[in-house]
């Protein structure tokens, strides 16, 4: 089990940390602030710095199969360079920061999101240039502009955004906090991890996220796509980009 730091500080861009495993499939670390693509975020790329100032370069971030296991992939172009360090290795773990910052505006924005739709939440994604949510909606209700506008007040209001545990049972006895029906929240370890915009959006979530709305910055919504009959897909990205 990796001690996932990035729960209770996103914006650890590094830590320091010992290597318990490292094979083909990854390097499993004691600890770490590389989060694990899942809940459609996108994995941390990065490096392991060893005590050698050599630098194992980092491209992806996953689970492994046991539980709580999380795995660092080698950059396939760097992989094939030197030995695999040992268990028991020392490292420095610092994650790729400018691109993980992005993520986390934009995940964080997709939390809005929630918020300014009125629908099921059927499917989703984050990548650091851009994010989408799927809706269980008609075509004809999702306007870009309106939606536009609620997410960029929603952000210029500066609303904070707060993680907090609850237990399974808690969560259990409130089934009307589960907004996404393609990701089911992690049940099983007895506490569940909730993102809370107050007033605004409160829901399971284990991703990374800014600390207030307004850290975001203006957004677009580039897109709005039929995917099939329940999902009506919704992209954004940051405003000063949009193409
Ligand atoms: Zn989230």
């Amino acid at each position: 089990m990796t001690e996932a730091l990035f729960q209770d500080d996103a914006y650890l861009a590094e830590c320091s940390a010992r290597i318990v495993h490292c094979d083909q499939r990854g390097i499993e670390l004691d600890r770490t602030v590389f989060y694990a693509a899942s809940g459609g975020q996108a994995g941390d790329s990065g490096a392991l710095v060893l005590p050698d100032g050599s630098e194992i370069r980092i491209a992806d971030t996953r689970k492994g199969e046991a539980p709580g296991q999380l795995l660092h992939i080698r950059d396939a172009s760097f992989a094939s360079e030197g030995a695999l360090p040992a268990a028991g290795t020392p490292v420095r773990a610092a994650i790729d920061w400018p691109r993980r910052y992005r993520m986390m505006r934009l995940h964080t924005c997709m939390h809005l999101l929630c918020a300014v739709v009125p629908a099921a939440v059927s499917g989703g994604g984050i990548t650091p240039e851009r994010a989408h949510l799927d809706f269980d909606i008609d075509m004809e209700r999702l306007r870009k502009d309106e939606i536009e506008a609620k997410l960029n007040a929603l952000i210029a209001a500066g609303h904070p955004v707060v993680p907090r545990w609850i237990s399974d049972e808690e969560l259990a006895a409130r089934p009307e906090l589960v907004r996404t029906m393609s990701v089911k929240p992690p049940l099983g370890s007895g506490r569940v991890r909730l993102l809370d915009i107050a007033g605004v959006d409160l829901q399971p979530c284990g991703g990374t996220h800014v600390r207030n709305s307004g850290e975001i910055g203006p957004v677009a919504v580039t897109r709005i796509r039929n995917e099939g009959r329940r999902n009506k897909r919704v992209i954004v990205a940051f405003a000063s980009e949009r193409a």
